[in-house]
């Protein structure tokens, strides 16, 4: 291992600066450098799906630039640099500049992946009208919604899963029209039973917005300045603008491309450390000991691991129960889903002011819940009750 080298991570997201931060608290001199493709620029994503009802502009959210993160944390970061390979026999990576005129290698000691996911590929919807159709995954990808939302009142929303339900909340208490068009037959239909999702639903047409269930979008057509939807029944649903948010595929290419192993995410062990010893992953790309979890909390807690690791003390991560706090302020709802292709069933009780939905496998035990309205004052007990998903 070449030491004079720098720590290099890959990626300026919450993984990224979270494991830089959590680094620099155990060791203040080894050379780090980030690099990212975007600006560089700190920002809590998960704020993007709550701005509107908090008043905030895009760039109120951006709360440090990549200069003043590097100089807090005495680190370089390489901004608007996008890593294009991977040579791990030399240990360098190949860096292209945004324009394409400037390639450079670097060298590394240690590697870390924190390069997210993207939006999953729309499914085919034909016609004219994707101009008027956003994603939503990056600071930049708001900023240029937030744009094109200026003036217009009719917000159609595809997809109504977490992130989706999310932007409906935030849309409607803006004053925005919102229709929601989902081919699941409720909302967060792969996280939640369906009284926990009706019950969202109730609170958010109470206050005006209008579902679609069971048809997903065939054609997006330009009509005026707007678009009219068709869904495959046949209904048809006329916005200013739409949004999509049909899920996140980890970004693993690179790392495929460099003979990592990947499945979903990058591949690694409860250390983080890929089938390569020397380079590591975290956040939305990973795949921790088989486990795709694209929340705050799973990364902070091994960027905390992580940090230990690279600087000598390995460290295994372990996820315990991570419920996620539903930003449906209309309905303020906790989920903690079952882990992927769990056994079991789901138990609803419904109170006369929300529903407590707790999942149980084979043997009684309990591996997931979800609590909306009154019912997430039960939120400490199950977590201490629920199994971890890491034992
Ligand atoms: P990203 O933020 O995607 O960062 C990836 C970085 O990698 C970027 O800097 C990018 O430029 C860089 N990169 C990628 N490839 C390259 C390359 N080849 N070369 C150079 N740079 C590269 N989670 C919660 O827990 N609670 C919530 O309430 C919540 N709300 C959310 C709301 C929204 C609207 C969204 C989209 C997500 C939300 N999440 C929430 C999820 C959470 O925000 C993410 O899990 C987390 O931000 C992922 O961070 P990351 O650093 O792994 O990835």
């Amino acid at each position: 291992r070449d030491d004079l080298a720098p720590l290099v991570i890959i990626g300026t997201g919450l993984a990224g600066y979270h494991l830089a931060k959590e680094f620099r608290k155990l060791d203040q001199t080894t050379p780090v450098t980030l690099i990212t493709a975007d600006n560089g620029t700190s920002y809590s994503k998960p704020l993007l799906s709550a701005s509107l009802a908090h008043g905030k502009t895009p760039a109120q959210l951006a709360s440090s630039s990549a200069e003043t993160v590097a100089a807090e944390l005495n680190v370089d970061i390489l901004t608007h640099t996008q890593v294009t390979e991977i040579h791990r026999t030399q240990q360098t990576v190949g860096l292209v500049s945004h324009s394409g005129s400037i390639r450079a290698e670097l060298r590394y000691s240690r590697l870390v992946f924190a390069t997210g996911a993207s939006c999953s590929a729309l499914p085919a919807i034909e016609g004219d009208g994707h101009t008027n159709l956003f994603r939503i995954n990056s600071l930049d990808d708001y900023g240029r919604f937030r744009t094109a939302l200026a003036n217009r009142k009719r917000v159609l929303l595809i997809g109504a899963g977490l992130i989706g339900c999310e932007f409906a909340n935030d849309l409607i208490q803006a004053g925005y029209e919102v229709d929601v068009v989902d081919v699941q037959p409720w909302p967060l239909a792969t996280l939640l039973p369906e009284a926990a999702g009706r019950d969202i639903q109730r609170a958010l047409e109470a206050a005006g917005a209008r579902f679609h269930f069971g048809s997903g979008v065939s054609r997006l057509v330009r009509k005026g300045r707007g678009v009219v939807a068709q869904l495959q029944d046949g209904r048809k649903i006329e916005a200013d603008i739409a949004l999509a948010a049909l899920g996140l595929t980890p970004n693993t290419g690179l790392a495929a491309a460099a003979g990592l192993t990947v499945n979903r995410g990058i591949v690694t062990d409860r250390a983080l450390r890929t089938s390569d010893s020397n380079i590591f992953a975290l956040g939305d790309c990973a795949e921790v000991d088989g486990h795709n979890l694209y929340f705050v909390a799973p990364l902070t807690q091994s960027a905390r691991a992580l940090a230990q690791t690279l600087s000598g003390t390995d460290t295994a991560v372990h996820y315990g129960c991570l419920p996620v706090a539903v930003k449906t302020t209309l309905r303020p709802t906790t989920v903690c889903p079952p882990p992927a292709d769990s056994e079991g069933q789901w138990q609803v009780r419904e109170h006369p002011d929300g529903v407590s939905a707790r999942f149980h496998g084979p043997d009684g035990q309990l591996l997931g819940f979800a609590l909306t309205g009154n019912a997430i004052t039960e939120r400490d007990q199950l977590v201490s009750a629920c199994r971890p998903l890491m034992d």
